[in-house]
């Protein structure tokens, strides 16, 4: 498979987003970069080193519905009139979504955070949609779906977790496009999600059962949202899942018949956090917790507004 990476900077702390390039008919790029002028440029410098330019792209692929993959996708689409292709499950996201951070204050105070903080975490939210254009429409892509992108014919694998659309993308001799299911030094947070009713989807096991789906693919290279291509996939794989399962077992051993909240966890766990930080801890260990409760290890209940884990 040809495939070129093109870096482009993101203001979020992750660093830099890769986006791909996938030469010929029809020339494809994998992933958009955030909506800055810091993005389009390198996005530009990075074609043009290859020989291409953003008007010839036909075709984007987005691997998942966060911003720094998304958010510049809407304006290659208008210069080059590409075709722009993604999961349904993450089109709210796409469409620059609000409801979520209704749902996200209600989590916030069961979780034991103070109100204070919710302020400055949803200014903090809301002025991320300076990042993004939101996407006018796509075409659905779905599982086992089969999608020409430059001179590869490629597999599209639903692997949600990460977010409810996310997709990987397969090519038969061993490569995988892995977006952000799989990153190098850094273990991909499954960040809490909601339906639009407002239910919060057990975004960890979901994760963890992904990554046990493309374990079994055996890939012998993958191409990941950020930082360079990893070349033994199923040994970073089994990492991941060997680290949750000692985060999971480390949180069981903190829990006992006292009453914890989530905000309490995190705060034994992780020290200093900023408000990005502490959404992103509560998001690791309230996965943590469901696993737990899906082992019946954890009894989960209230006490006013907020809610409290035991161990069981
Ligand atoms: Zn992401
Ligand atoms: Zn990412």
């Amino acid at each position: 498979m040809q495939i070129h990476r093109i870096e482009l900077p993101t203001p979020f702390p992750v660093g830099p987003v890769n986006v791909f390039l996938l030469p010929g008919d029809p020339s494809t790029l994998i992933d958009a970069g955030p909506k800055t002028e810091q993005a389009q440029a390198a996005l530009e410098a990075g074609l043009t080193a290859v020989g291409y330019r953003t008007d010839d792209v036909r075709r984007i692929i987005l691997t998942h519905g966060h911003i720094d993959h998304f958010g510049g996708a809407d304006w290659i689409r208008q210069r080059s009139g590409a075709e722009v292709f993604a999961h349904d499950a993450d089109r709210s996201k796409f469409e620059g979504q609000r409801w979520f951070v209704d749902h996200l204050k209600k989590f916030f105070t069961e979780a034991g955070l103070p109100a204070a903080f919710l302020q400055i975490f949803v200014e903090t939210l809301i002025s991320y949609r300076e990042l993004l254009d939101p996407l006018p429409g796509f075409s659905p892509l779905a599982d086992g779906d089969a999608v020409d992108g430059g001179q590869s014919r490629l597999r599209v694998l639903h692997c949600p977790g990460h977010s409810q659309g996310h997709i990987c993308l397969y090519h038969d001799e061993g490569a995988l496009i892995a977006g952000d299911l799989l990153l190098q030094g850094i273990s991909p947070n499954p960040i809490v999600e909601f339906t639009r009713k407002g239910k919060r989807v057990p975004t960890l096991p979901q994760y963890l059962q992904s990554l046990r789906r493309v374990l079994l693919l055996n890939c012998d290279v993958a191409y990941p949202g950020h930082g360079e291509p990893i070349s033994n996939p199923s040994a970073r794989i089994r990492e991941l899942i060997a680290h949750h399962e000692q985060r999971k077992e480390e949180i069981r051993g903190r829990l006992n018949r006292k009453p914890k909240t989530l905000l309490d966890l995190c705060q034994e766990i992780y020290q200093n956090l900023d408000e990005i930080n502490t959404m992103l801890a509560l998001s690791e260990v309230i996965g943590h917790l469901d696993l737990l409760a899906e082992e019946k290890r954890v009894t989960v209940s209230r006490r006013g507004r907020k809610v409290v884990y035991r161990g069981k």
